[in-house]
């Protein structure tokens, strides 16, 4: 490599990382100054040697100063932390997927700060069990005879396939090998398990009787899968649950329906889709089922499992159920979640993802004013700030084809230097982020999933982002 004499004089002009330590003033251990300062520097290094005329500002003592606080501040921020999400879709897997309400962080606080009953039965003095805590409530709730939990819904089929079917066959329909993302595919998992998949009918159209002619010796069970993040329309045909139980009544061959979201609301009452809920799957013959905690449920990460006792004794005795068992934080914030299932009414105003769902239009429109107001009483140059509809998304493969009506604070740019996507990564890089999406070059801030203690945070991210843009 041929550097120019330019670039040389540049890179001895550095300043050495013992004298830019002496000048931080930041109370940070040494270490961390040393990491910080030798990322800042690497990055100067690498900037001037690619750069056929590189900026001689980019060796200015005080810039390189800065730019190492900066670094040192991002470096002491925790990595995973809250972010404003107006995206509109409520189940934002990348987001977190749900968030708790307030009276649930409560008791998770209490229990993680002190000793709890986790595994200790209070009436016998002697070891309990942990998933005691919610089986109670899941059968009431559900109308099931047994219930675990454990630390998803993948592991949750998991467990249950290879309790239940381990070198033997499961019969599927082929209309319901889906992959969910983030590498869960019914087939895949099925392997990981040890189970034998037995795929009948086809893509769009699946019979009783493709179901009764794959039966063999081998069966072990069928499988029933939710098409979660897609549908087939058209010319189809399946098999549901109450037409299967005949069938495993006289085969003695077990069904178990991965439900992947699982609700215990009718989410039609409020104008929705209607989607089975899990006590309709129970009673229409499913001897298993598995759901996730944190899609439409709105609680924690968790698979829950309920169903026949039979079943359910067999999962919990098997070795794997140590590998994927819940954490006990986890776990009260589950009983917390249940417990407000059991007022349905209370449930969907108190549970977030639930009262994100079912808010009106007319609600959304007047926070949307409230957020507009306060939006333009920045007085910003060059960015207008309007409101749309829009549609908001239920996310988390759930009801995919739900079409929510919503509304939106719109950024309109009237500048170069503000486009829509600057905005948007601006935001984004906020402290905390705001996270938006560019629809027709204006960025748009859903209402349905912007918490009301957002609006404030939106507004400094806002000023913030005009300042920074307009500066240059
Ligand atoms: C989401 C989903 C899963 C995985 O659930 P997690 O709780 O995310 O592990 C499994 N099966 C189906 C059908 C799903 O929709």
């Amino acid at each position: 490599m041929n550097y120019s004499q330019f670039q040389q004089e540049l890179l001895r002009e550095i300043p050495k990382v013992d004298d830019l330590i002496q000048d931080l003033s930041m109370e940070v251990p040494h270490r961390i100054k040393v990491i910080a300062c030798r990322d800042v520097l690497e990055d100067i290094r690498s900037y001037i040697l690619s750069s056929p005329n590189p900026d001689a500002k980019s060796v200015n003592y005080e810039t390189i100063r800065d730019q190492i606080e900066q670094r040192l501040r991002s470096i002491l921020r925790p990595s995973l932390r809250p972010v404003v999400n107006a995206t509109g879709v409520v189940i934002h897997t990348n987001l977190g997927r749900s968030l708790l309400p307030k009276e649930v962080l409560q008791v998770m606080a209490d229990v993680a700060s002190r000793y709890s009953n986790l595994e200790y039965n209070l009436d016998r003095g002697k070891r309990g069990i942990r998933y005691s805590h919610v089986e109670g409530i899941l059968c009431e709730l559900t109308g099931a005879e047994a219930a675990l939990v454990v630390n998803n819904n993948a592991a949750a089929v998991l467990i249950t396939l290879e309790t239940l079917a381990r070198g033997r066959e499961v019969i599927v329909s082929r209309g319901e090998l889906v992959e969910i993302g983030g590498s869960f595919r019914v087939p895949d998992v099925m392997e990981k398990s040890g189970a034998i998949l037995r795929e009948v009918g086809t893509t769009n159209r699946t019979h009783l009787r493709d179901y009764e002619s794959a039966i063999g010796e081998q069966t072990a069970l069928f499988l029933k899968v939710h098409q979660s993040n897609f549908r087939i329309v058209g010319f189809t045909k399946d098999v549901s649950i109450s037409e299967l139980s005949g069938l495993s009544a006289r085969y003695n061959i077990p069904i178990f329906n991965d439900l992947g979201s699982g609700n215990f609301i009718d989410f039609s009452r409020y104008g929705m889709e209607y989607e089975p809920t899990v006590q309709e799957v129970i009673s229409a013959g499913a001897d298993l089922v598995s759901f996730s905690g944190d899609k439409l449920l709105g609680g924690p990460q968790a698979g829950i499992i309920i169903g026949k006792k039979v079943f359910i004794d067999r999962i919990k005795k098997n070795p794997l159920n140590r590998a994927v068992r819940i954490d006990k934080l986890t776990l009260v914030a589950l009983e917390g979640i249940l417990r407000l299932y059991r007022d349905p009414e209370q449930a969907v105003k108190t549970i977030p993802t639930l009262n994100m769902l079912t808010l009106s239009r007319d609600e959304l429109r007047s926070r949307a004013r409230r957020l507009q107001r306060r939006l333009r009483s920045l007085k910003l140059s060059g960015i207008s700030i309007g409101i749309a509809d829009t549609i908001s998304r239920v996310g988390g493969g759930a009801l995919p084809l739900q079409q929510l009506a919503s509304i939106a604070v719109t950024l309109t740019s009237q500048s170069k230097s503000l486009s829509a996507a600057h905005i948007e990564r601006e935001l984004r890089k906020n402290e905390p982020p705001v996270i938006t999406r560019i629809e027709d070059d204006r960025v748009f801030m859903d209402l349905r999933t912007i918490q009301e203690e957002d609006h404030a945070i939106i507004a400094r991210a806002l000023a913030s982002t005009h300042a920074r843009l307009t500066c240059v």
